[in-house]
């Protein structure tokens, strides 16, 4: 009797890529061509609304268009927010509205598991890679720490442009170690090493990040300034969501991703992120948001546009994208 195929754990290090996958967007050997594969990647933190479902649309027929495989991904990271009961909610919700794809938690595929939470060791091993590599820096700094120390916070972004804190420290650890860049958790002051650090990606200063958006057209970022050193791995121990969304569409072969456009500045530090894993990086699409009345972006707060209440008061699908 030969021994099963699944052996899963043990010393066998973990593959974040598969031999069988495609993540060459302009087609390698093992890529037919126009192997379009795209993916919508909701979080079950609350009931989807109007917003999702126009920017899950165009992800949709973009799939349709070019005759591609379109993913659905549960990112439930956020343990403190996502929900069982979103989960059905969401699958209820986006299957009534019309959508349909052909790999996802509940039916499965060629890279199952489709739910992230289920998919740590493939982050792990990311992160180990990236930390080996000398990428990653152990960073202990509050967000009130990083706030403090910025002279004008930009406002709205994302994330605060990081002020390099424990970088500094750290690289003159490294320099007094020499070249070979020891674990720095090793490294750490005696009452940083007490306290669960969050990693960082340590930015090349400077560096323009440039790509051609499928939407929005060139687009250039500069490394240090529209963005700083960003975490990749939290203080909870959980994968910070560039480092996880960057694993799941290398992983899972996406070579168009479609998306809204409140997440055009996490693109460049992704790109980075697929740079320093060894992966291509796959095309960008980003959506206009929708608004409210008042010019306020859709939010899941907006209960009276969720995709449930809608649906409850008798609209169709069909309806809801006549409007948009
Ligand atoms: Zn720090």
């Amino acid at each position: 009797m030969s021994a099963p195929p699944s052996a899963r754990g043990g010393d066998t290090p973990v593959p974040v890529v598969g031999p069988s996958i495609c993540f060459n967007p302009s087609g390698g050997q093992e890529c037919p061509p126009h192997a379009y594969r795209g993916r919508l990647a909701p979080s079950p933190t609350g009931h989807l609304h109007f917003g999702h479902a126009r920017t899950f649309w165009s992800a949709q027929l973009r799939a349709r268009e070019a005759g591609g495989t379109l993913i659905l991904r549960n990112e439930d990271l956020d343990r403190q927010r996502c929900k069982p009961e979103f989960v059905t909610a969401m699958l209820e919700d986006l299957r009534w509205f019309g959508f349909d794809w052909q790999e996802g938690p509940d039916i499965g595929g060629p890279h199952a598991p489709y739910t992230q939470s289920e998919r740590m060791r493939l982050y792990r091993a990311a992160f180990e890679q990236l930390r080996a590599a000398g990428f990653l820096y152990p960073c202990t700094c509050s967000r009130q720490d990083v706030l403090r120390a910025l002279q004008a916070p930009h406002q709205g972004e994302d994330e605060p442009i990081y002020p390099g804190t424990c970088r500094k420290v750290t690289s003159e650890e490294w320099q007094v170690a020499g070249d070979a860049r020891p674990a720095p958790a090793e490294n750490l002051s005696p009452v940083t090493r007490h306290l669960s650090p969050s990693w960082r990606f340590h930015v090349p200063d400077g560096r323009a990040i440039t790509f051609n958006d499928g939407h929005l057209g060139p687009q250039s970022f500069t490394a240090g300034k529209d963005f700083g050193d960003f975490i990749v791995w939290r203080n909870d121990d959980l994968p910070a969501y560039q480092l996880a969304c960057v694993v799941d569409d290398a992983a899972m072969g996406v070579t168009e991703v479609v998306r809204g456009a409140d997440l055009l500045a996490s693109t460049a530090r992704q790109l980075l992120l697929f740079e320093a894993l060894g992966f291509a990086a796959p095309a960008f699409f980003h959506c206009p948001l929708m608004t409210d009345e008042h010019g306020v972006r859709l939010a899941k707060r907006h209960d009276a546009l969720s995709l449930r209440t809608l649906w409850e008061r008798g609209a169709t699908p069909a309806e809801l994208r006549a409007a948009w």
